[in-house]
C-alpha cells in the first residue's frame, strides 16, 4: 500500500506528462463511445530524460544510456500499455496501478512494466552530471543522524546495491522519521511498504555491462562519487 499521496509524487518530471499521454488519450476519446473507459484511459508515456544521453559519459555511456533508456525503459512503459488495455487497470495511474498489483502472482506482469516504468523514471532523477559531493544541509544532518556520516551512508548504499543478489535496485528511503538504505529484488519498489524513495541506484546488469561487466561494484561507487544527485533527494525528502 501507499501511504499517502504525498509519497507518490514525482518530482522534476511534470506530473501531467508523465501519467497522461494526451495525444493517445485523445486518439482513444476520438475512437467514440463504444470504449466505456475512453475518456478516462491512461497512456502511460516514456517521460523524456532529464539530461542529453551522453551527459553521465564516460562514468555510464552514452551507448548504456541509450539501450537502457530508449529500449529498456520504453520498453516497459510499452508492455505496460499493452497489458492494461482492457483491464480493470486502463484508466489508473501508474502509482494506482502499483499499489493495486503488489503482492499479486496474477498480476505480475502488470505489476513488474508498471514498477520498472516508475523505478527507471525516478533512477534518471537519481544521477545527474557533476553529481556526489556534499548532500544538502538539511539531507546532510538526517544522514549523519542515521548513519554518523555520509561517507557511512554511501558505504551502506553500496553495500546494498552490490549485495543484492541478482537484478535489483539499491535505494536510499525515508521510512516513518528516519533514513534508511534497503535493497529490493527485480522490480520491487518501497513505496508498496510505505516507504519513501529519496535515491535509487539500478544494479540490474544492464545498467553497468556496457561500461563496467562484471564489475558492479566500480559502476555502483561511480555512481555515489561523481554522479548521485543528493539535490533530488533533499527535494523528494520535503515533500
Ligand atoms: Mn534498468
Amino acid at each position: 500500500m501507499i501511504s499517502s499521496p504525498e509519497t507518490t509524487k514525482l518530482p522534476v518530471i511534470n506530473r501531467r506528462d508523465f501519467l497522461h499521454g494526451s495525444a493517445g488519450a485523445a486518439l482513444l476519446y476520438a475512437m467514440g463511445g463504444s470504449l466505456n473507459r475512453a475518456q478516462a484511459a491512461v497512456v502511460h508515456t516514456l517521460p523524456p530524460l532529464p539530461y542529453p544521453e551522453n551527459a553521465l559519459a564516460p562514468l555510464i555511456s552514452a551507448e548504456t544510456i541509450g539501450f537502457h533508456y530508449g529500449k529498456h525503459h520504453k520498453g516497459y512503459v510499452d508492455n505496460l500499455n499493452k497489458f492494461v488495455t482492457g483491464t480493470e487497470f486502463a484508466d489508473l495511474s501508474l502509482e494506482k496501478i502499483i499499489a493495486d498489483t503488489a503482492g499479486q502472482a496474477d498480476k505480475a506482469a502488470i505489476f513488474n512494466n508498471a514498477a520498472q516504468v516508475w523505478n527507471h523514471t525516478f533512477y534518471w532523477n537519481s544521477l545527474k552530471a557533476n553529481g556526489g559531493g556534499e548532500p544538502p544541509v538539511v539531507l546532510k544532518q538526517k544522514i549523519e543522524a542515521a548513519f554518523g556520516s555520509v561517507d557511512a551512508c554511501k558505504k551502506e548504499m553500496a553495500g546494498a546495491a552490490t549485495g543484492q543478489f541478482g537484478s535489483g535496485w539499491a535505494w536510499l528511503v525515508f521510512d516513518g522519521d528516519k533514513i534508511k538504505v534497503v535493497k529490493t529484488g527485480n522490480a520491487d519498489v518501497p513505496l508498496t511498504k510505505g516507504m519513501k524513495p529519496l535515491l535509487t541506484i539500478d544494479v540490474w546488469e544492464h545498467a553497468y555491462y556496457l561500461d563496467y561487466q562484471n564489475r558492479r561494484g566500480d559502476y555502483v561507487n561511480a555512481v555515489l562519487d561523481k554522479l548521485i544527485n543528493w539535490g533530488f533527494a533533499a527535494d523528494n525528502l520535503g515533500k
